[in-house]
């Protein structure tokens, strides 16, 4: 019967399932081309193994509800729900499979040893804030880093989101995805920054929904225009990246994301109605605003930067219209929000609220260390490359190529410093309680099994 083959082949599946993520766990050993993602392959590993341990405990029910007849039609519902399951299953390890296997091109590996470095880096430097902060909020397993040629641009797919729109299974293990050719523009690398910020507002608990619901009161309180509000509102989620890229990658964030964004006028000055980003050419405005506040009163070189880009940026488009200047009277606010606003989601364990800046690691005199180092990366040995953090030398990259964009070993150099740079052995950490393990398994186990209604296991 066709229920029979469909549940033998079902149990097939998770059986090479299982296998497959054992292969994969050995590679992360201590050595291994993946030992690097150990944390991450680790946590993909338990996820799945949960999902199977389930569906396993619900085949032999179902076995034993008919021990004679066998699998017969009138369950077949069910037997499809277990189908579907483990299609996704698959679905989803071929894409995490795809992301790790990606490591054993040789030229790939470096570039992506330095992205899943600063990827890591960020959620370390935040973590441990984090814990200095009393915050019980564990961030373990940094998001992967892979090539995808799904969009021109990076993006992320954050954890407990899904892969597929029709999935029910969801990410253990964050995403964050660079097109190709960024491999041989290292200093862009600081998009790995905004993406970070990305999962990390997911995994903080949505710090940007408490700030567009703050920025909404606070702007109708002083009569601001519809169009204002909205806009603020829905940008909130794109402005936290951006925030994170500025505090995790320094000053340089600036002239990254100008670079990036200085595209033809009709894409950069005009408001559609729908963006989930800021209009670009305000966009480079509110990160130099934000670059300007919380790391020029440290160091007055990098109020001449910020003066020189936004210069720059205001001349390349001259024709701006009104309605988008108007925007501008607003950044005040809107960094105020995103600084000083205590949240909710950032509550110690004294019941004090924090606001994203206090997550932000103080590095002293960073900008004048990155240009330093942009100076030992642009091939003067005489200067320091003082940066310990791989996080911080995508910007003194930034800062290299401002100074000479036709450099040619820039690239290379970042990369092997970046390299350098990162801890010897394997990332993350271990954590035998494994909290964020057991959150996730509850809350995704729990669902997909909902598809089975009062009959799941
Ligand atoms: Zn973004």
């Amino acid at each position: 019967m066709i229920a029979d083959q469909v549940f033998e082949s079902a149990k097939l599946r998770a059986g090479s399932l299982e296998a497959e993520l054992r292969d994969w766990l050995t590679l992360t050993a201590p050595g291994g081309v993946l030992q690097k993602n150990n944390s991450q392959m680790v946590l993909v590993q338990k996820t799945f193994d949960t999902t199977l341990v389930r569906l396993r405990n619900y085949c032999t029910l179902l076995s034993n509800a008919t021990p004679q007849a066998g699998i017969s039609n009138q369950n077949f519902m069910e037997i499809a729900c277990i189908d579907k399951i483990m299609r996704e299953a698959f679905d989803l390890w071929g894409a995490y499979r795809t992301w790790f296997s990606q490591r054993f091109v040789g030229r790939f590996q470096s570039y992506l040893l330095a992205t899943d470095g600063i990827a890591h880096d960020c959620y370390q430097a935040v973590a441990e804030r984090l814990k200095a902060l009393g915050i019980s909020i564990d961030l373990r397993s940094y998001p992967i880093t892979s090539f995808d040629g799904r969009y021109d641009s990076p993006y992320t797919i954050a954890r407990g989101k899904r892969f597929r729109a029709n999935h029910i299974q969801t990410l253990p293990v964050p995403m964050i995805a660079v097109p190709w050719n960024l491999q041989t523009l290292s200093w862009n690398s600081l998009a790995i920054h905004h993406e970070v910020g990305h999962d990390l507002d997911v995994d903080l608990g949505m710090p940007s929904k408490e700030i567009a619901d703050h920025l909404g009161s606070e702007l109708l309180k002083r009569q601001t225009v519809d169009l204002r509000v909205q806009a603020w509102q829905r940008w909130s989620k794109e402005i936290v990246a951006d925030y994170f890229g500025v505090l995790l990658g320094g000053p340089a964030y600036l002239g990254f994301i100008a670079e990036y964004l200085a595209r033809h006028p009709s894409d950069s000055i005009e408001l559609g109605g729908e963006e989930l980003h800021p209009v670009p050419y305000l966009r480079i405005l509110l990160v130099a605003k934000f670059v300007q506040r919380v790391w020029g009163p440290t160091n007055p070189q990098v109020a001449a930067y910020v003066d020189g880009i936004c210069t720059d940026w205001r001349n390349i488009y001259p024709k701006v219209q009104q309605y988008i200047v108007d925007f501008e009277k607003d950044f005040d606010l809107v960094f105020d929000a995103f600084q000083n606003l205590p949240l909710n989601c950032l509550t110690d364990r004294h019941g004090s609220r924090h606001p994203l800046a206090d997550l932000c690691p103080h590095e002293h005199a960073l900008f004048t260390k990155q240009n330093a180092a942009a100076s030992f990366l642009l091939g003067d040995l005489s200067c320091d490359m003082d940066l310990k953090a791989p996080r911080l030398i995508p910007g003194a990259a930034q800062l290299a190529f401002e100074r000479n964009t036709a450099h040619q070993s820039l690239n290379d150099r970042t990369i092997e410093a970046i390299v350098a740079s990162i801890p010897d052995g394997q990332l993350g950490e271990d954590d035998d309680e494994d909290r964020l393990h057991e959150r996730l398994v509850n809350r995704f186990v729990n669902e997909l099994f909902t598809a089975f209604g009062e009959t799941g296991v």
